[in-house]
């Protein structure tokens, strides 16, 4: 486990998981993993400080290799029409039956909204055994438009006292709709290429605790944008190079993890979901450096005046 797993066991364990995690970054067996440890700690039987035991009757049914091995469900409008194959294949498995796993059916290109029926249906009822319930959606940035608004609903619409999560699992989050990652707390699983070295996030943590007011915020901004072109690494020379701005988005998450005030913690996060966005920046002429200066001076102080690089990058990213 790695450190963002760290962060969120214990917070499973004690019930304070967010009700939506986009899980991305990593490998999607990694992701997968993580997923179903969430669901051992939110549901194991065992006292918090215990959880996830592993041995209770949930923990072991909660397995991710018991769940590869479970068939799938089959859409019940189609089992009705007596249709063979796996047309009414609804990419549904079911171990627990407080844990539903849904992902893509083979041959298929999206997830579409009879796949996510059966998670809402479930999301409309009591749990069954455990105290809660977990839906683990697999590759989240195949759910089709429909899919995604049906999803959508029921993450808004809490049913009782009954904690209910979502984890959404995507190789990154910026290929989810805006709808869903605005409703979820997104956390990013270091990967090999996306791996930022502990000196440098420790660098970057002391950097960000000197924010200063006023008139050095400017200087201050630039010294950081600096920090974070190095954090991209040679590749940022192309703006459209996306792995480096998956680098420097989970090192301004692992900032934020580090930071204590819970408004700081939430703009370094904001600003962590704009630069994972950056590579869509069609505009080549502009500098990597500039358009981190922009998107940081507008998150990370939207009360004063905008500076020119922030205007230039609201104009083309749209006002945050
Ligand atoms: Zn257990």
């Amino acid at each position: 486990m790695n450190r963002t797993a760290d962060r969120l066991m214990p917070l499973a364990a004690e019930g304070r998981l967010y009700p939506s995690v986009i899980v991305s970054g990593g490998t999607a067996d990694d992701r997968r993993r993580l997923a179903f440890e969430l669901g051992r700690a939110l549901l194991c039987e065992r006292a918090p400080e215990e959880r996830p035991c592993g041995e209770c009757r949930h923990c072991r049914r909660i397995d991710p290799d018991r769940y590869a091995s479970e068939a799938r469900a089959k859409a019940p409008s189609e089992k009705r029409r007596g249709k063979a194959g796996d047309a009414g294949d609804v990419g549904v498995r079911q171990s627990h039956p407080d844990v539903l796993l849904l992902e893509r059916p083979p041959g298929r290109r999206d997830i579409l909204v009879d796949m996510v029926r059966p998670v809402v249906r479930s999301a409309q009822m009591s749990p069954y055994e455990a105290r809660g319930q977990v839906f683990v959606i697999a590759e989240a940035n195949t759910l089709n438009v429909n899919a995604a608004d049906v999803l959508l609903k029921t993450l808004e619409e809490p049913v009782g006292g009954t904690p209910r999560h979502f984890l959404l699992l995507a190789a990154s989050a910026q290929e989810l709709l805006p709808t869903l990652r605005s409703r979820s707390l997104t956390v990013y699983l270091r990967g090999e290429r996306a791996a930022v070295d502990d000196e440098r996030t420790a660098e970057l943590v002391a950097h960000w605790r000197r924010q200063p007011d006023g008139d050095g915020f400017a200087l201050w901004v630039s010294a950081l944008a600096d920090r974070l072109v190095q954090v991209g690494g040679k590749e940022l020379d192309d703006v459209r190079d996306r792995q480096s701005w998956t680098r420097i988005a989970t090192a301004v998450t692992e900032v934020a993890g580090a930071l204590d005030d819970r408004g700081d913690r939430a703009a370094a996060l904001a600003l962590a979901n704009d630069l994972l966005d950056a590579h869509r920046l069609r505009e080549r002429y502009i500098q990597p450096r500039r358009i981190i200066e922009g998107l940081a001076a507008r998150r990370l102080r939207p009360d004063r005046p905008e500076t020119g690089f922030e205007s230039s990058v609201n104009v083309l990213m749209g006002p945050p």
